[in-house]
């Protein structure tokens, strides 16, 4: 097993260690419910002793990794679990803001094994009911002699620069004053930077060019991989595609809208680099 500083305390490793102690996530439904009281300064993992009190409402349990070198399952409660005393329901997202990126990840893996297992039932080919592999994460079909393994799709994010000035877009379903950077899947057969240059034509008309990436984050909504990336605008002018997104301005770095995301997402991440960039060159 590599040291778990450099996987940075989580390994994601569908085999057992067989530890002594056992930590579990616990989720029902796309939620997580995490202690009240928090547990070695994890927010979201309880150990066994703890998860007793809920060992009753556990519909399912799935190996999801190991953290600090202990084994770690997600437990999916049925919904009546929401009743146990000192444990309170969080979504996702707001783990975000309240846990580490290393728990935010664990939780984001273990919610989206078990929305693919609960999705990839039967095969694909021959239509029989699968069955979990033992060995890895895996929904095997015995007759077709294949493993399907969990779908992760690539998205692209880009900051669009110009400048000291980044464009900022808005969907038509986002709260009013809502600004966030532009983004989308990955179609099949393109590359990253294909889809960057089409995903931004598309949606606002502006070419693009000297694209740098920037990192990556995972995320359950579902089995997304956004992959992050600065690029430099060679037009400027804005036709936005009324469809996807309804607004978009060239934005002062010193000057950008009420309500744009935090940098623990990629999004807010890019727009904190550009600005951080450009206040560097003042
Ligand atoms: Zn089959």
């Amino acid at each position: 097993m590599a040291s778990a500083q450099i996987l940075n305390g989580f390994h994601a490793n569908p085999k057992p260690l067989n530890t002594e102690k056992k930590l579990i996530l616990a989720v029902i439904g796309r939620d997580v419910l995490v202690p009240v009281n928090v547990l070695d300064g994890n927010t979201v993992l309880i150990d066994d002793e703890m998860a007793d009190q809920l060992k009753f409402f556990c519909q399912r349990s799935l190996l999801i990794g190991q953290w600090q070198g202990n084994d770690c399952q997600v437990w999916a409660l049925s919904t009546e679990a929401k009743a146990a005393k000192d444990f309170k329901l969080v979504e996702l997202r707001s783990l975000l803001a309240s846990s580490g990126d290393e728990e935010f990840t664990i939780a984001c893996r273990a919610v989206q094994l078990l929305d693919w297992q609960d999705k990839h039932q039967y095969c694909g080919s021959c239509g029989v009911v699968m069955e979990a592999s033992a060995t890895e994460h895996a929904m095997r079909c015995e007759p077709c002699n294949i493993n399907n393994y969990p779908r992760i799709s690539p998205c692209v994010i880009v900051v669009v620069t110009r400048g000291n000035q980044c464009l900022l877009a808005r969907q038509p379903s986002w709260p009013d004053g809502m600004f966030s950077t532009l983004a989308g899947f990955i179609e099949a057969g393109e590359s990253a930077e294909q889809a960057l240059h089409r995903e931004v034509y598309e949606e606002v008309g502006v070419e693009i060019t000297n694209i740098r990436y920037v990192g990556s984050q995972s995320w359950p909504y579902p089995g997304q991989l956004m992959l992050g990336f600065i690029a430099d605008a060679v037009t400027d002018e804005i036709v936005v595609d009324g469809i996807e997104i309804s607004e978009a301005h060239w934005c002062n770095y010193d000057d950008l809208p009420h309500y744009v995301p935090p940098p623990t997402i990629m999004s807010g991440r890019l727009i904190k680099q550009f600005v951080d960039e450009a206040s560097a060159n003042q």
